[in-house]
């Protein structure tokens, strides 16, 4: 594979090279000639070509790196369906677009790979302009994603995940298919954004309020949380019937959306 560059860690670049699992990442796109497709990092363009394969409507694939951005523009210049742009993606999520069935795909750089994912999932409008997510993450990450209550890997990413998104698991990547290759493996994830069947809150804040309290506390009862939380209004709190001794990670994803919801009632 030609490597125009000395790969630049922080930008998280670490290119895909293994084509049997960029042939299933692709796969799982289900891409078709009425699918919009943004890729977030494109990087080499590896991931790219393939999609081009699929013949999608139109391809926004945002890359922070000018290098990298005008390599790309230069590599795909003869296809009309290609726009290649030189921006942070994380200054440019929350323009809409006005493009319809959005399917967006990245290979996360490690470092800001929850950050965008939280993004997505607190845009002020929803259902959002997206309507799947196909991400990979470091293993470890996405295992947060996915995790159940009572277990270590249970946090504030998977209870904020787990509202908004139906979220599956597809398989495991290793370190191998990398360039250059990381310490850690990684996982892929794909998103759909709930319509209905999710617990709709004022705004989203309130439940980024609610977990980061409550799991900054990982060890300690709930209690005093819920004191710094609600404070005098504390015996105000209804529809909860949780035990206030519990530690946050026995709390289920529901408890939390309620909580939030009593947070906005009483408090937001
Ligand atoms: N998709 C490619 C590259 C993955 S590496 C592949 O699988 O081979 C991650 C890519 O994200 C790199 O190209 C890096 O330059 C880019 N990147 C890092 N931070 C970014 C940001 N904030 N916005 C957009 N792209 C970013």
């Amino acid at each position: 594979m030609y490597i125009i560059q000395k790969p630049k860690k922080s930008l998280g670049q670490n290119f895909l090279i293994d084509k049997n699992i960029i042939n299933k990442i692709i796969e799982v796109g289900n891409i078709n000639q009425n699918k919009c497709i943004i890729e977030i990092g494109p990087g080499n363009g590896n991931l790219t070509e393939n999609i081009i394969t699929k013949k999608p409507k139109k391809i926004i694939a945002i890359e922070k790196d000018y290098k990298l951005s005008f390599f790309l523009k230069n590599k795909f210049k003869n296809y009309k369906n290609i726009k290649i742009i030189n921006k942070d993606i994380l200054k440019s999520i929350d323009k809409s677009y006005s493009e319809k069935n959005i399917t967006i795909f990245g290979n996360l750089p490690y470092n800001i790979s929850t950050k965008i994912l939280v993004l997505f999932i607190l845009l002020k409008k929803w259902p959002p302009f997206y309507d799947s997510l196909i991400l990979m993450f470091q293993k470890e990450v996405a295992d947060r994603i996915i995790a159940k209550n009572k277990t270590k890997a249970f946090g504030r990413l998977t209870v904020l995940s787990n509202w908004r998104l139906e979220i599956k698991k597809h398989f495991d990547i290793s370190r191998n298919c990398f360039y250059p290759k990381p310490k850690i493996d990684s996982t892929l994830l794909s998103f759909k954004p709930k319509k209905n069947n999710f617990l709709k809150l004022k705004d989203p804040k309130s439940l980024e309020i609610v977990t980061r309290l409550l799991f900054s506390n990982r060890r300690k009862m709930i209690n005093k949380s819920f004191l710094k939380l609600f404070n005098k209004k504390l015996h105000l709190v209804k529809n909860l019937n949780i035990d206030f001794k519990k530690r946050p990670e026995e709390l289920n994803n529901e408890t939390f959306y309620k909580i939030a919801l009593e947070y906005e009632r009483l408090i937001g």
